[in-house]
């Protein structure tokens, strides 16, 4: 067993970290609060080849290893997790191309994707359906040799800068279990009926935009179905969501990382009572509590992250809940792991951002310090890629079927 990152990792490590202080930290609190897209520290990440973390390098892509790939999401959201937050769903979806594209859609996207040149998103949520993606109500109809898609996607990251978005659509409603009617299509920005209409107002995780999306009989053709075969497509993006969950675990460890960083900061420098806070008992056990919590995220994080690396099963036809339509688990790769891994983080993140508020008394709650941005971006990672609650139960059918084991 060994715990310790490999020299590649520890050299990747410090590079992003580098990046990260030099680059993002100390524009992030102005930038934060402007709301505007930061198009320059963008434009870093794509010199580093970040934006190739998840394509594969015959594509002109990084192909990461995913603990290297967890690296990456942490030390960018110690600085600015929102920042991280435009590499994500990119990050996600060329993963999914790679994995499921056919060879021409490979070769059409992922080289653009991997530098950047273009960026991409996911499109699965809508204003009725989230959690129960095999609700959607967006449909694409076969006409001629071309789809027509009509419906309605919202709380779309990167919808303004994606092209391709991948969109969930179902191609056959009438299919039961709905899942085997439910495609992928790659659709490129900018065709007529695709329509970005507002940016969703957000608590935090600004830096990326978040957008309710129109789709009015936006015309593709039949080679944008990912993969070439219709009814694939919540597998598809299950199977890639496992991938998002790590670099969710992996932005939620950056976030408490931070948060515990700043608390014992500031700890060692306000005076009460004559005698730094952190003297003080009430203050001190905030801090061991913080410290213990995210090393533990921390590890579970990697290790999730190294378990997905090294499995190559597959699975099929579950909904967000990780149920299939017959109501059990049917297999997986790493959904058990990864969804421990999320959903503690993502909760150590939310605890930490809280203590160091506490710790910081009234300053914790102004907008000149930055643990109130980490106490706004904190919850979004108990949001995103399933919420905890329906987590839980992925973990929980896991352990009860006998498929997901801890020792
Ligand atoms: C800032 C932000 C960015 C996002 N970016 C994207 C994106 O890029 N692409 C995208 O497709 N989506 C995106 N999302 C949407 C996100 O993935 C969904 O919000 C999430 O999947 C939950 O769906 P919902 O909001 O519809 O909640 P719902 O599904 O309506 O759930 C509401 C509550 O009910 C609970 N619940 C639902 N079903 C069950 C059940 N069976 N058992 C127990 N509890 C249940 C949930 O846990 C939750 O607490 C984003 C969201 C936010 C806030």
């Amino acid at each position: 067993m060994d715990f310790k990152l490999s020299p590649e990792q520890r050299l990747f490590r410090d590079t992003v970290r580098a990046f990260t202080e030099g680059e993002i930290r100390p524009v992030a609190r102005a930038m934060e609060s402007s709301g505007a897209y930061p198009e320059q520290i963008v434009e870093k990440m794509r010199q580093m080849g970040l934006f190739g973390l998840t394509v594969p390098d015959e594509f002109g892509g990084m192909a990461a290893d995913l603990v290297s790939y967890a690296i990456a999401f942490e030390e960018i959201s110690r600085g600015w997790m929102g920042v991280a937050g435009i590499l994500g769903s990119h990050t996600l979806s060329c993963w999914m191309i790679a994995r499921y594209g056919t060879a021409d859609q490979k070769r059409e996207h992922l080289p653009d994707l991997a530098t950047g040149a273009r960026q991409t998103g996911i499109a699965l949520t809508e204003p009725a359906a989230g959690t129960d993606l095999q609700g959607i109500e967006t449909v694409a109809r076969a006409v001629g040799g071309d789809y027509v898609i009509t419906g309605r996607k919202m709380w779309i990251t990167n919808a303004r800068h994606a092209d391709p978005l991948p969109v969930l659509v179902k191609t056959d409603t009438r299919a039961l279990p709905p899942h085997r009617g439910m495609s992928v299509l790659l659709v490129p920005a900018r065709t007529p009926g695709f329509d970005v209409v507002r940016d969703l107002p957000k608590l935090g995780y600004h830096g990326p935009e978040t957008c309710e999306v129109v789709l009015d009989e936006v015309r593709v053709p039949r080679a944008a179905l990912l993969g070439g075969e219709e009814g694939r497509g919540l597998q598809q993006v299950l199977s890639a969501l496992e991938i998002g969950r790590i670099n969710i675990a992996a932005r939620a460890v950056g976030v408490a990382q931070e948060a515990y960083a700043e608390a014992l900061r500031y700890a060692g420098q306000r005076e009460a009572f004559g005698q730094p806070i952190g003297n003080f008992q009430a203050v001190q056990l905030k801090l061991a509590d913080m410290a213990t919590k995210i090393q533990a995220a921390r590890l579970l994080t990697y290790w999730a992250a190294d378990l997905r690396d090294n499995s190559g099963r597959d699975n099929s036809g579950r909904d967000n809940s990780g149920r299939n339509n017959s109501g059990r688990d049917d297999g997986g790769r790493a959904d058990m792991e990864t969804s421990m891994a999320k959903v503690f983080a993502s909760e150590v993140a939310v605890e930490c951002a809280l203590a160091a508020m506490q710790v910081h008394g009234a300053y914790g709650y102004s907008r000149e310090f930055t643990v109130e941005r980490l106490y706004r971006d904190a919850p979004l990672m108990a949001i995103g890629e399933g919420t905890n609650d329906i987590l839980r139960t992925v973990i929980a059918r896991a352990l009860i079927s006998g498929r997901g084991k801890i020792d």
